[in-house]
């Protein structure tokens, strides 16, 4: 890699494992400080044929742990991922030093319910605040008054990616609530959890689970038709304030 910039690390990664065929968690060691609140991306590169290719990526790790965690999906046709995807531990990748973005949990709105929805890799920021606050409600630095409802859509069971974990966190934190949802049942009789896409399920669980747009800010990240949807539903619901709907899509969809 030839890369001589002070902006970007040449960051190590340190290990890597596949939930599916076009699925993969990777985790790199940065080289140097590198600070985040959870909810950010940090922004990924390689050098090909002398031009440096960079997109940005979610973190799923969270700020106390030593490496940083990301959920990448393969696009085949894509420029980076293909490339990404070939690497293996030991390999290095650029990383700007600076992470980015205002996918943040909000805590000063006053609004205490935090109701996320994503799809497949969108689930990446949602599992950074898990870990963050789970660690800081049992440290005794967090009281458990912000309450998280994680809606996770996936076309297929495998496609999860974090179902373990956030299904043990959610068993185990009471202000933490978990709904994996699949939207092709067909082939997979063995899954007995919630059916249809996240955006289709969103009414169903905010009456359930009394979400408003008084008591409640909403966060929707992945699938950019996910995210329309969602919104929309949302907006019908009183979601109008600017602040009460936080989005971070993942690509533009073709028209
Ligand atoms: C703030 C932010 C955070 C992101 N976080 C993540 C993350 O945590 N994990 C992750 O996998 N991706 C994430 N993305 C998407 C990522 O930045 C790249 O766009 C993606 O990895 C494709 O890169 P590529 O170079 O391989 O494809 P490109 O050459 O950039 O794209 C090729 C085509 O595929 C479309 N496309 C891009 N991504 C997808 C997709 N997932 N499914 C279908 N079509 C797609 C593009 O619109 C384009 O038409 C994030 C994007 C943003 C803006």
């Amino acid at each position: 890699m030839r890369v001589l910039d002070d902006r970007f690390y040449h960051a190590t990664i340190t290990a890597r494992s596949e939930f599916a065929p076009d699925l993969w968690m990777l985790r790199v060691r940065a080289g140097g400080e590198f600070n985040f609140i959870p909810g950010q991306f940090a922004t990924l590169g390689l050098e090909s044929d002398g031009k440096r290719i960079e997109r940005p990526y979610s973190i799923a790790s969270a700020p106390f742990e030593n490496e940083i965690e990301f959920f990448v999906e393969l696009v085949p046709e894509g420029a980076l991922t293909p490339r990404l995807y070939a690497l293996q531990p030991g390999d290095k990748l650029l990383m700007r030093k600076v992470a980015k973005g205002k996918f943040t949990l909000d805590t000063e709105s006053g609004r205490k319910h935090h109701l996320l929805i994503c799809t497949v890799t969108g689930v990446a920021p949602f599992v950074s605040f898990v870990r963050a606050l789970s660690k800081d409600w049992k440290e005794g630095r967090f009281d458990g008054s912000h309450k998280l409802y994680l809606l996770n859509g996936a076309s297929r069971p495998w496609e999860f990616g974090y179902k373990d974990e956030l299904t043990r966190a959610a068993a185990e934190l009471p202000w933490f609530t978990y709904v994996p949802t699949v939207s092709r049942p067909w082939d997979h009789s063995e899954w007995d959890g919630e059916i249809g896409r996240a955006d289709d399920v969103l009414r169903k669980y905010a009456d359930h689970w009394e979400l408003d747009a008084g008591n409640t800010t909403a966060y929707l990240c992945g699938h950019p038709d996910m995210i329309a949807n969602g919104k929309a539903i949302l907006k019908r619901r009183g979601f109008i304030e600017r602040t009460a709907v936080k989005e971070e899509t993942y690509w533009i969809a073709p028209r």
